[in-house]
């Protein structure tokens, strides 16, 4: 409230925002935590992962207790933020964020943050924004390095700045991993941002793409012009990964040799009872409120198997999409 610029009437502000964050990572972690302390009233965590040992080097909310547990993200993220502010309502949401939910997430919230780590999702958050109007604060880091922008209504939107993703060729944390304070430095950039819009600061956004690398010591401010006439997105009112058809049913999850599952049938309320009896003769199950793990042994390789209630499932122990098909199709059969 001492601040020039927040004051009594930003604070209040803040108190009666609603934020929707999707990623519960080490961006998200590190979001979450600064908007939880600034006081914002209702804060969204949608996360499809759960919590691993070898997140704890960057994803500052979680504990080893959590990893042990194999809490969701999302639900020891909300458990954590609950201990830090009282006063925050808190709405962890433990789904992949994707074309079937995303409106309906974020309809009635004042502004989206990027906790994610992929493409695919982002353009997805982008179509979402641009189509109800909203701001969209896009953050990126891997390796040393990283990104932050803003969307608004009437900016260029992450379509105009960013090509197309070209699978692959794109460093990815898969490939060269994160280090933990250059996440940080993007997640309080996009915390800033937040607070100056949910605070009546529009103008003292940040107009550029920033760039950042803490291993070079560089920063720099790009100018990304106006919208692009040619954006399919914001100029052309086609929103690809918002009507699904650009969107997979398998995805690699980024620096976890896992692969998330997504059925048809993904969103019905599964009983995960009978199907831990069932999984019982295969390999050691565990269970907890919110998923069951099944240990599989096959052809001398390990792989471990959650499962959701909503029937999408996350294969640990492969990348490739096609060897989780047939684990999944194989033991859950669904
Ligand atoms: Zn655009």
């Amino acid at each position: 409230m001492l601040l020039d610029g927040i004051g009594e009437s930003g604070q209040s502000s803040l108190r009666r925002s609603s934020v929707l964050l999707v990623g519960c990572g080490a961006l998200g972690s590190t979001i979450a935590e600064l908007l939880t302390r600034a006081g914002v009233g209702r804060l969204v965590l949608v996360d499809r992962d759960l919590v691993e040992l070898t997140n704890l080097q960057r994803q500052v909310l979680f504990d080893e207790t959590d990893a042990r547990e194999g809490l969701p993200k999302a639900v020891a993220a909300a458990r954590r933020l609950g201990q830090i502010n009282t006063q925050v309502t808190l709405e962890p949401v433990v789904a992949d964020f994707n074309a079937a939910n995303a409106v309906q997430l974020a309809r009635d919230v004042d502004v989206i943050l990027d906790g994610t780590d992929n493409f695919e999702t982002r353009y997805l958050l982008n179509d979402v924004a641009v189509k109800l109007g909203k701001p969209y604060i896009y953050g990126g880091a891997v390796g040393t390095r990283g990104m932050v922008y803003v969307y608004a209504p009437g900016r260029s939107c992450l379509r105009c700045v960013f090509d197309e993703p070209t699978g692959g060729t794109r460093e990815t944390c898969d490939t060269v991993g994160v280090l933990g304070p250059a996440a940080s430095i993007i997640a309080s950039f996009e915390s800033a941002e937040a607070i100056k819009l949910l605070t009546a600061n529009a103008a003292a956004l940040n107009p550029k793409l920033l760039t950042l690398d803490v291993w070079a010591n560089t920063m720099r401010a790009i100018d990304v012009g106006v919208p692009d006439p040619e954006c399919p997105c914001c100029c052309q009112h086609r929103f690809d990964y918002l009507e699904g058809s650009r969107r997979a049913a398998t995805t690699s999850l980024c620096g976890r040799n896992a692969v998330q599952i997504v059925t048809a049938h993904a969103g019905e309320n599964i009983d995960l009872a009978p199907l831990a009896d069932r999984l019982a003769a295969h390999g050691a199950v565990s269970r907890n409120p919110y998923l069951l793990r099944v240990e599989l042994r096959e052809r001398d390789h390990d792989y471990q198997l959650t499962l959701f209630p909503d029937g999408r499932a996350i294969v640990h122990g492969t990348a490739d999409p096609a060897v989780a098909k047939s684990l999944y199709s194989r033991y859950i059969g669904l």
